[in-house]
This record gives C-alpha cells, sequence and structure tokens, in this order.
C-alpha cells in the first residue's frame, strides 16, 4: 500500500479545530509500549500511588502494584486540551504529516519557541531539580530553544518508520524562529537515535540512568544546524512543495 503524506507546520490555533482527532490519537499512542501510559492508578494520600502514577491496565482492572483499581485515563481530554491550548506558555507550533486525501494525521509534534528561562519556568516550574538542572547546564536564560514537547504517531495508518528525517521534521518547526538549540525529554530510545543518527556530534544525550539528570526521562539537547538560504525562484518552490510529500510503504 503507498499512501500519499503531506506534511506542514501549523500555529496552535490553527489546529484548535482538530483537537479532537489531536486527543485520541495522543491517548492511544502513549497507551501503548514504551510508555504504557493507559489509565492512572487511583491518587489515595493513604496508599501509595504506582511511580509515575500510570499504568497500562484497563480502566477497572485491578493494579497488582499497588492494589488499588484504576479509575481514570491516564491523560484526559480536559489535560489535552488545557496542554495543547494556544497562548499559554511560549509559542506553541505543530508539525503534522497527514493522509493527502483524507487529511488523517499520521504523525504529529506539538513545540514550543521559547528560552531556557521559559522552560525553567513553565515545563520544569514544579520540579525543583530539573529546574537548577537546565539553568546550570544553559547559563544565558535568554537563550532561545525550540522544546519539543511531544511526538506521537498513528501506527495503524504508519507501522514504522514514522521518525524518518526527524532532522527534516524539527527544521521545519524551528524555521523562521532564531533559536539556537532543540531540546526535548522522553522516555522512547527510538526517538534518542533518531536524533543521535540526523544530527550526529550536535546531539547530546543526558540520560537517569547515568545520572546525567535528575528526573526519568533522557533529555536531548540538538545544536542547531545552519540552514541554507531557500533561493525563491519556482523551481525552489516547486522543490519545497516536493519535499512535502513522502511515499510510505
Ligand atoms: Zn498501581
Amino acid at each position: 500500500m503507498t499512501n500519499m503524506v503531506l506534511s506542514s507546520v501549523y500555529a496552535a490555533p490553527a489546529m484548535e479545530p482538530r483537537m479532537d482527532e489531536v486527543v485520541t490519537l495522543y491517548q492511544n499512542a502513549f497507551a501503548s509500549a514504551p510508555w504504557n501510559e493507559r489509565t492512572k492508578c487511583a491518587i489515595d494520600e493513604a496508599t501509595p500511588s504506582c511511580p509515575g502514577g500510570f499504568s497500562p491496565l484497563s480502566i477497572g482492572q485491578l493494579c497488582m502494584t499497588c492494589d488499588q483499581h484504576v479509575t481514570e485515563p491516564a491523560y484526559t481530554e480536559e489535560t489535552l486540551r488545557a496542554k495543547f491550548k494556544p497562548g499559554t506558555e511560549g509559542h506553541g507550533l505543530w508539525y503534522v504529516e497527514e493522509t493527502a486525501v483524507e487529511r488523517k494525521i499520521v504523525l504529529a509534534a506539538f513545540a514550543r519557541i521559547t528560552t531556557i528561562g521559559g522552560l525553567a519556568e513553565t515545563v520544569f516550574g514544579e520540579d525543583d531539580a530539573m529546574q537548577s538542572w537546565i539553568l546550570e547546564r544553559n547559563p544565558d536564560p535568554t537563550s532561545g530553544v525550540l522544546w519539543v514537547e511531544d511526538v506521537f504517531a498513528d501506527t495503524t495508518l504508519r507501522p514504522s518508520n514514522n521518525l524518518y528525517d526527524f532532522d527534516k521534521k524539527l527544521n521545519r518547526l524551528a524555521r523562521g524562529s532564531s533559536v539556537q538549540t532543540y531540546m526535548f525529554q522522553t522516555l522512547n530510545p527510538k526517538l534518542v537515535r533518531a536524533a543521535q543518527r540526523d544530527f550526529a556530534s550536535r546531539c547530546k544525550i543526558a540520560d537517569p540512568l547515568f545520572k546525567d539528570v535528575p528526573n526519568r526521562s533522557m533529555v536531548v539537547t540538538i545544536e542547531r544546524p545552519t540552514e541554507k538560504p531557500i533561493s525563491d525562484t519556482a523551481d525552489a518552490q516547486a522543490q519545497r512543495v516536493a519535499q512535502n510529500y513522502a511515499s510510505i510503504d
């Protein structure tokens, strides 16, 4: 099967009408491995909840670790709508790959154009250890960052190879901004490998396994590659349009 996929970058408000689709895609994507974030174990002060609070169980099943019945989805629609709401923290952007005909989202990446100071305040505002960590590692709080908050795909539409040309996806998000750095945190080794593959020595990994970073996710920092200027001849435009299409199997 060959499907045409169109890739675009949208400002957060432009994606608002598509939030139903985004929410479902997000919930399905993070419910499976390596995240297993399908449901949340009950938060009860008397009983400690599971590490991270997330579980791969369905609602109503008994969690054998904390001995509680799971009661709610890992990410409620309300939480996700609030998370992706335009204009809350930094300049929100979406990179979207969608089927050319039916416009079904195959892959979505949500990012923010922000600064080191902005990241420390908003993304890590409630995590003192991470807040200190990021400010120590990056002494200039005004330095611009493309913070890639989430990358998720519909594997029923495209079972594998969703992270091809990962560098191009991030470069597209950064285009037109003056950020010097791309950053993201993740539990997904595939995302880290894609960054290493495409950005090579520009890419630095802080891994909790080696106590490089005080949270449970790996933090990836990428020095932004210098962009070749795009000359706006008809040829260059046609080439850009062609680049927007990728054939998938
Ligand atoms: Zn549990």
